[in-house]
């Protein structure tokens, strides 16, 4: 697996907020005890222009243009540095889809994460939505088709959906507990016009245990087969652990094998690529672990 790493995502910081670079540190931390190395994102040329296909102009004028510290949200900050954090996020989330429509399995160890960022706003930590603009990269590029993207962070990536909503070239299943923030997610939100039945949402009850969450992954597997996408991209959040402080979930590191196995195996049972960006994990066991436990799958 292609872990995708650079230090300038430190840079977006703000201490004594959960979404902080400690959590990248004890990732990177753990990599190195264990001996993975990480490769740098390559920059991608109109980087820009690849947001600009999925934010409005404005809302990334606004990003662009922040001179000072500030808050976009009650709980979303930016930092003078977060655009080019931000866009460099998206370039090794971009080399991340690329690799894996090469089959290649990869890994976009990115801050800030993306999923909650819709069109025209950021929230929910996140600026940029990572994963749908590598996306629509794929689809622009002619690089895929048909695209499946599975949401396993423990929040519901309202903005991943928002974004996909009415399209059917993107299939966005996304399992969270329910209900939480941002309050999205219900299992009757099924997509509209073209993207009707191509949104499926998995609400889980608080305290899912590793067992449950594997059942419900069942259904994962199911439109994997039909669907027949190009690339499998994955929102992985490691927020469902057990101890995480945000949330209220059961899921332990050796759930997190088990879940990154089931992902996996659906892949190749498919014959596509994987490519994980990401997401949340506010308890740094829980996170560095976990993410351990993807990368050995
Ligand atoms: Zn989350």
């Amino acid at each position: 697996m292609l872990l995708i790493y650079h230090d300038k995502f430190l840079e977006h910081n703000k201490s004594g907020h959960p979404e902080n670079k400690n959590r990248l540190l004890a990732i990177k931390d753990i990599l190195d005890r264990y001996n993975y190395a990480t490769i740098e994102p390559v920059d991608v040329p109109d980087a820009e222009k690849k947001i600009k296909e999925v934010h409005s102009d404005e809302y990334v004028k606004l990003i662009k243009n922040i001179k000072s510290d500030t808050m976009l949200d009650s709980d979303t900050y930016i930092v003078k540095e977060t655009y080019n954090v931000a866009v460099k996020a998206v370039a090794a989330s971009i080399n991340a889809a690329d690799y894996a429509a090469d089959k290649k399995d990869s890994f976009a160890l990115v801050r800030p994460p993306g999923h909650h960022a819709c069109k025209n706003r950021g929230m929910g930590f996140c600026i940029f939505n990572n994963i749908a603009i590598a996306a629509e990269y794929m689809l622009s590029t002619g690089k895929a088709k048909k695209i499946l993207l599975l949401d396993i962070d423990c929040h519901h990536g309202n903005g991943t959906q928002e974004i996909f909503y009415a399209r059917k070239d993107v299939y966005y299943i996304s399992l969270h507990q329910y209900p939480a923030y941002p309050g999205t997610g219900s299992a009757d939100e099924t997509g509209v016009g073209e993207g009707k039945n191509f949104t499926l949402n998995i609400p889980l009850r608080p305290y899912t245990t590793d067992d449950e969450y594997i059942e419900k992954l069942k259904i994962f597997r199911k439109v994997a087969i039909d669907y027949n996408p190009d690339v499998i991209l994955v929102s992985a959040g490691y927020d469902t652990y057990i101890d995480d402080p945000l949330t209220s979930m059961n899921i332990t590191i050796d759930g997190f094998g088990k879940i990154s196995k089931y992902i996996k195996e659906t892949a190749k049972m498919t014959g596509v690529g994987v490519a994980f960006i990401l997401e949340g994990g506010y308890n740094l066991r829980g996170l560095s672990e976990g993410v351990l436990e993807t990368i050995k799958v």
